[in-house]
């Protein structure tokens, strides 16, 4: 059906994001040891900006999540929405900011090419079972649960369904019962490129859940966004060439509209920065590192794709933990 097309088409970016991020790695731009066991070939070059554009998604969305485990003292717990093939648990276990847990959603097939991938490879299931308390470690062809790290298989889009997988492992909410707010973790929710290909009442729908089900979280959120001019235009032809609809992309107009959508949907505070800004606040020191990695003649480009991104970020806080925004 089209519906399964369009789907597959979705899943498909999942190893777009993957190559990229392999590419870029391969050339020094960012370390990340574990992304070659999911792509195994470096594949085809990867032009400069594009590269300078994937460091700044992932030190800019790194730096939060990293700002966000300091605060909490890891004492929290970390949901990736639309993961893919996400490196980002062996990061944190390398880097000594573990959560209690660290909870990933994708559609089942891709999860069951992740659960294969950690079977199969040393290197990535190692970690796993080292933080792992008891013998018997939950790993069947859609989902994986141990202590610190559990994936699970399911639709986004069918909220009810996911909710009742994740409190299956152990998702801490606020609607389990008679706790105190002793009990209940601050809560971490990621989506790196994924609510854009959610209808607008779906990724709503979603970012409500998540405040209402956390008293104290924050939502991070990266993708397009200032997508009305010609440039957005291009993007949008591309991903439809390959039967890819961005079904969300009329809440990717503004930084405007991203924070508006957190803030009608539960959250307290909301902030959105296009990835120029995220970039000219990374570290200056790093920066001028990577930018001579390799030569780029076409600034004007890098400044467009850079244009077209954004990462927006909400918080809600019972505990008064002060999250905020740590670059
Ligand atoms: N977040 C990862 C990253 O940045 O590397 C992957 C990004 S990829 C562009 C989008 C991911 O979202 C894909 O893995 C896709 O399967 C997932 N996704 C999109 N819509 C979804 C849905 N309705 N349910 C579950 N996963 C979904």
């Amino acid at each position: 059906t089209d519906t399964d097309t369009a789907d597959e088409a979705v899943r498909a970016t999942c190893d777009d994001a993957t190559v990229c991020k392999r590419f870029a790695t391969s050339k020094g731009y960012w370390k990340d040891p574990y992304i070659q066991y999911f792509v195994r070939s470096v594949g085809e070059r990867k032009a400069p900006e594009i590269n300078r554009g994937y460091y700044a998604r992932v030190q800019g969305v790194n730096r939060l999540l990293d700002a966000f485990l300091k605060k909490t003292q890891c004492d929290c717990q970390i949901i990736n929405l639309g993961a893919g093939l996400d490196t980002t648990f062996w990061r944190l276990k390398d880097d000594n900011l573990m959560p209690r847990k660290f909870f990933e959603v994708d559609f089942p097939t891709i999860v069951a090419r992740k659960i294969h991938y950690i079977k199969t490879k040393p290197p990535l299931s190692k970690p796993i079972i080292e933080t792992h308390s008891t013998d018997s470690l939950l790993l069947d062809a859609h989902s994986l649960d141990s202590d610190r790290y559990c994936i699970i298989g399911a639709d986004l889009r069918n909220i009810s369904d996911m909710e009742e997988k994740l409190k299956k492992f152990q998702l801490n909410t606020d609607s389990g019962g008679p706790r105190t707010a002793a009990y209940l973790l601050p809560t971490l929710v990621l989506t790196e490129c994924v609510l854009v290909y959610m209808s607008p009442s779906q990724s709503s729908g979603l970012i409500r859940w998540a405040a209402e089900t956390f008293h104290t979280a924050m939502f991070i959120n990266y993708e397009q966004v200032n997508m009305y001019d010609r440039f957005g235009q291009v993007m949008i032809e591309n991903l439809q060439r390959r039967q890819c609809t961005l079904a969300g992309v009329e809440t990717c107009q503004s930084l405007e509209l991203q924070k508006e959508r957190f803030l009608r949907s539960g959250w307290e505070h909301a902030n959105a920065l296009d990835m120029i800004a995220v970039y000219s606040m990374l570290p200056q020191e790093d920066v001028g590192r990577i930018e001579r990695l390799e030569f780029l003649d076409e600034l004007e480009l890098l400044q467009q794709l850079l244009q077209h991104y954004s990462i927006s970020w909400a918080s809600k806080e019972k505990l008064s933990l002060g999250i905020i925004w740590l670059f």
